[in-house]
């Protein structure tokens, strides 16, 4: 890539995105292209110098004025959020099939040379997470396929648009698999936030009402891996750039897994906090557990994501208590619409 070469970056207005804009701006690329659908106003993050565009993807025309003159474009403008939102929202999920579906066509008419797809770990078989004691999932578990209704099959279907622009067109795709990614300028309130944000937002806002009560979604059993967001990024441009990934989905996440009732207390520790803990086991959960099988990513790229949680976490947690601050000073914050 030459620095002035355009780069594409779709979902920018919000978090894994918006990072991945600073990431190739810190990194002395002069082209890149912003867009979401939000308001610049309501954008999580702007990098100055970065041009930004306002457009809703899911609409053909507006792909096409996105893409004009990229060299590399990166999808990850989709309508997502935590349990609470792809559970109720499946048909919202569903139909960020049309971002990927118009944005990778007018990318190969653009001529782009490389196109990165945001997939997840809801598109593996959902039989196969429902024990905490997981067996972490590697890359050939996505099929027969049982993904997460709505949310996880449109990021299965979009994967294979991804593999077939490649095998039919020649356009090289790239697809990886996050798993749970968190940290400073990420959703924290206001419904599509994860468990991570949620639960140093409560520890916090227990601190400061001196309510010493914590309300944990399902029986708190459930595990996951959580990757700092640092990391996401940094895998992401080593994916897009590696030829022996093209068209390969694969996995991006941290392998340390954690059940929530011990995220819980990583944050009460952080907060210098215990609190009494309540259970709403009628709240979504997700599937029983989920973690990464790294084998691939380390055997491929000699790389894995490694920011400790707790690492991750203080931050994440300085974070919020900064942004509850800002809001109650009236500043203005990460504010999901
Ligand atoms: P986010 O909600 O913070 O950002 C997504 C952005 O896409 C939002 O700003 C939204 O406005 C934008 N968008 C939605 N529909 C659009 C449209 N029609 N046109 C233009 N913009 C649109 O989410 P995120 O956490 O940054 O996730 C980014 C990508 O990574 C998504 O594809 C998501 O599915 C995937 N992913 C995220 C996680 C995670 O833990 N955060 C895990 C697995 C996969």
């Amino acid at each position: 890539m030459n620095k002035d070469d355009l780069i594409v970056i779709a979902g920018a207005g919000g978090f894994i995105a918006g990072a991945l804009v600073r990431h190739f701006h810190d990194l002395g690329f002069t082209r890149i292209r912003a867009v979401d659908k939000k308001p610049l106003p309501l954008w999580y993050q702007r990098t100055p110098g970065v041009e930004c565009l306002t457009l809703d993807l899911s609409e053909e025309a507006n792909c096409k004025r996105a893409v004009e003159g990229a060299v590399e474009v990166y999808n990850l403008a989709a309508d997502m959020g935590g349990m609470g939102f792809i559970e109720r929202f499946r048909i919202e999920c569903l139909r960020s099939v049309l971002v990927n579906t118009h944005l990778i066509e007018c990318a190969y008419r653009a001529g782009a040379q490389r196109y990165f797809f945001s997939s997840s770990a809801c598109a593996y078989n959902t039989t196969l997470q429902e024990d905490p004691n997981v067996r972490a999932l590697k890359e050939s578990d996505a099929y027969p396929a049982m993904s997460e209704r709505g949310y996880g099959w449109e990021k299965l279907i979009s994967e294979m648009f991804c593999q077939e622009y490649w095998a039919e067109r020649g356009m090289k795709t790239f697809i990886a698999r996050f798993h749970n990614v968190y940290g400073p300028w990420g959703t924290w309130d206001g419904g599509r936030e994860k468990a991570p944000a949620a639960i140093c937002r409560k520890v916090i806002e227990a601190r400061n009402s001196g309510v010493k009560e914590i309300e944990i979604w399902g029986d708190g059993t459930q595990t996951r891996s959580f990757m700092y967001i640092d990391d996401c990024v940094h895998g992401i441009d080593q994916i897009v750039h590696c030829e022996k990934l093209i068209a390969t989905p694969i996995n991006l996440g941290s392998s340390e897994l954690i059940a929530i009732e011990d995220l819980v207390t990583m944050a009460e520790s952080i907060g210098g906090i215990k609190l009494n803990r309540s259970h709403d086991l009628t709240a979504p959960r997700g599937v029983a557990g989920r973690n990464s099988d790294n084998t691939f990513i380390q055997a491929t790229l000699g790389w894995q994501p490694s920011i400790p949680l707790r690492t991750g976490l203080e931050r994440t947690y300085a974070w919020i208590d900064q942004q509850i601050q800002d809001r109650k000073a009236g500043k203005h914050t990460v504010r999901d619409i």
